[in-house]
């Protein structure tokens, strides 16, 4: 467009003004709009009622999300209560997450929360077997969540502060950065589920466990078949601490610490636990870890009906008092 031809197009000076005048009325216009609108907001939002939120019945969420969301403990005297996988934990303390001859691994987690006697158990431990069994020091993996209970992933048990898993890989000889916890491959002890890896294996790892087995308040220690085999094949002398060894699917890199129940502690209930019959476990029960029968898939009837799953767990299915924990401060 040439400029003659804009300024033909545009309005005459009277038109102009008059343009002007009309386009500051409106945008007078549209601020006292604004304005009152803000004000009205304000108003409606005080004079309107506000509806209170509907309360969270806690019976119908998952016991998991429930005690997975936990970041604190509960405020209790310690208790155990209820099974090793089915239960929660009240007074909960946290293991520390490096100490003279341990590391936490896997800080994301949050789950290196125990009862205090089986901190002080781990404690005593890293301090045994740097002296019996010349290990470094303690990697720790799992233990329990602030109030024990369910987990959103992983185990099945670890649920009322008694259980906690070491790694078969020793302690490195600096404080690892929180990255190194969270990204460091453990070492794997097993070819597969009938053979031991015997570039990873070792004679001081046999110690680490044997020193704690040798524990009263150790109940069982759980590892996968082949080295249970390996620590049998070893084990000179008294093999009476082998009972407490049993094979179980999936403790490859790491071994499983569980406690008995405290003496007194009422609300804990002890595994059925009957000790094998050879005393050492090395005999029949090693025999069926290592044969096929675990390991077989277990094939569906064709005839079943359609497979249903259980609705999830909620408060109600897991001990009363675990009520008091997940809801106490
Ligand atoms: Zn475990």
């Amino acid at each position: 467009m040439t400029p003659q031809k804009l300024y033909r197009s545009m309005p005459s000076a009277k038109n102009r003004a008059a343009l002007i005048a009309a386009l500051v009325c409106a945008l007078f216009a549209n601020l006292a709009f604004a304005q009152t609108a803000a004000d009205q907001a304000k108003l409606t939002n005080l004079a309107t009622p506000v509806a209170a939120p509907a309360l969270v019945n806690i019976n119908t969420i998952p016991a998991k999300k429930l005690f997975g969301r936990q970041v604190l403990p509960a405020a209790m005297p310690p208790h155990a209560i209820g099974t090793y996988a089915l239960g929660c934990m009240a007074g909960a303390q946290a293991l520390p997450v490096t100490g003279p001859n341990w590391q936490v691994m896997r800080l994301s987690r949050h789950r290196n929360w125990g009862l205090p006697q089986l901190n002080t158990l781990l404690e005593r431990l890293a301090a045994d077997a740097k002296q019996n069994a010349g290990w470094n020091g303690l990697l720790v993996g799992d233990m329990g969540q602030p109030r024990g209970g369910p987990m959103l992933t992983g185990h099945a048990s670890h649920q009322i502060g008694l259980d906690a898993d070491v790694w078969f890989t020793p302690m490195p000889n600096h404080v690892l950065s929180p990255y190194e916890r969270e990204n460091m491959v453990p070492l794997e002890m097993v070819k597969d589920h009938l053979h031991i890896n015997p570039d990873n294996w070792s004679e001081s790892r046999a110690k680490l466990i044997k020193t704690a087995a040798s524990y009263p308040e150790v109940g069982r220690i759980f590892v996968h078949p082949p080295i249970k085999a390996a620590l049998c094949k070893w084990a000179t002398g008294d093999r009476t601490w082998l009972a407490k060894v049993r094979p179980l699917y999936g403790h490859t890199f790491h071994f499983h610490i569980r406690m008995n129940c405290p003496p007194g502690m009422k609300s804990c209930k002890d595994q059925w636990k009957p000790a094998p019959k050879d005393g050492t476990g090395c005999g029949d029960e090693l025999a069926y870890w290592m044969g096929p029968i675990p390991w077989t898939p277990h094939k569906r009837d064709p005839n079943a009906p359609p497979y249903v799953p259980p609705p999830p767990l909620t408060l109600r299915g897991l001990p009363a008092e675990c009520r008091a924990v997940v809801q106490a401060p």
